[in-house]
C-alpha cells in the first residue's frame, strides 16, 4: 500500500542501523585495493563509519598515492561493487538485520502518515546489493546516496526532494526523522533541522550519540513502541537545536 498523505518522513542509515553485513563492506574495500590499485590492503587511518563510499574511496586513493579524480573514484568503486557481491554471501553468517527493524519497517509501511526512505553513505548500487541480500530493499521507494554527494551532510535535501516529488507534498524539517548509528548521522540530520534518532547497534554507545546531539538514542530498536512514541510525539514542533 502506498501512503497518500504522509506527514512524517523517516530517513534511514543502512550499515550499523538497519543491518550488519558482517564487515562485507570492509572486506570488499580491501579486495578493491588489490584488484584496482594492485596493492596490499591496509585500511588503517581510513575513516569508514558514517562516511560516504565516495569519501572513503577518495581517502584510499590518496593514501595509495593516486589522484582522486572522477574516473579513479569510479574505477575503484566498480571494483568495490564487484567484490561486495561476492563478500555479502560469504559474510552472511556474521551479518544480521537488527532487532525490531523489520517490525518498524512493516508498521511504517502500513501507516499512511509515514513515508520512509534511505539516507546513506553507500553508493546506490552498493545500497541495493546490501539491502537486497538482507531482504529489506523493498521497503524503500527512494533515498539519497553517495552518488548524490560525497559529503554526507549534503545528502538530506536529495532525499527530501525525492520524497516531495513522489508524494507531491512538502516535508518541512520538523517532519523529518534521521535514524543512524554514528555521530555523522546525527550531524547530518541536525544540518537540515530534522529530528535525530541514534541507535547504538553500530560502533557508538547511547551516550556517544546523545553527546553528539541526538534528540533520542536507543541501545537497539527492539522496543518498537518506544521508537513510535518518539516519532509520534514531536511532530509539528521543531526539534531542539
Ligand atoms: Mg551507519
Amino acid at each position: 500500500m502506498t501512503p497518500d498523505r504522509p506527514n512524517r518522513l523517516l530517513l534511514w542509515d543502512i550499515d550499523g542501523t538497519l543491518i550488519s553485513t558482517g564487515r562485507a563492506g570492509e572486506f570488499a574495500l580491501e579486495d578493491a585495493i588489490r584488484t584496482t590499485l594492485h596493492s596490499d590492503p591496509d585500511l588503517s587511518g581510513i575513516e569508514i563509519a558514517g562516511r560516504t563510499d565516495r569519501a572513503i574511496a577518495m581517502q584510499i586513493l590518496k593514501k595509495y598515492g593516486r589522484e582522486p579524480s572522477i574516473e579513479s573514484v569510479a574505477g575503484f568503486l566498480d571494483g568495490y561493487l564487484a567484490a561486495l557481491a561476492q563478500r555479502l554471501p560469504q559474510r552472511r553468517p556474521h551479518g544480521t538485520v537488527y532487532a525490531g527493524i523489520i517490525e518498524i519497517l512493516e508498521e511504517a509501511r502500513r501507516r499512511p502518515d509515514i513515508a520512509q526512505g534511505l539516507l546513506t553513505g553507500n553508493i546506490r548500487r552498493g545500497a541495493h546489493l546490501k539491502l537486497e541480500h538482507y531482504n529489506v530493499f523493498h521497503y524503500f521507494e527512494f533515498g539519497a546516496f553517495a552518488d548524490d554527494h560525497h559529503d554526507r551532510n549534503r545528502l538530506p535535501p536529495f532525499a527530501r526532494a525525492r520524497a516531495e516529488a513522489i508524494y507531491q507534498i512538502s516535508f518541512p524539517p520538523e517532519t523529518i526523522f534521521v535514524i543512524g548509528d554514528t555521530p555523522h548521522d546525527v550531524a547530518c540530520g541536525k544540518a537540515v533541522g530534522a529530528h535525530t534518532i541514534g541507535v547504538a547497534t553500530g560502533r557508538f554507545s547511547v551516550d556517544d550519540l546523545v553527546r553528539a546531539g541526538a534528540h533520542v538514542a536507543f541501545p537497539d530498536l527492539a522496543d518498537t513502541a518506544a521508537f513510535f512514541r518518539f516519532v509520534d510525539s514531536p511532530c509539528g514542533r521543531p526539534p531542539a537545536p
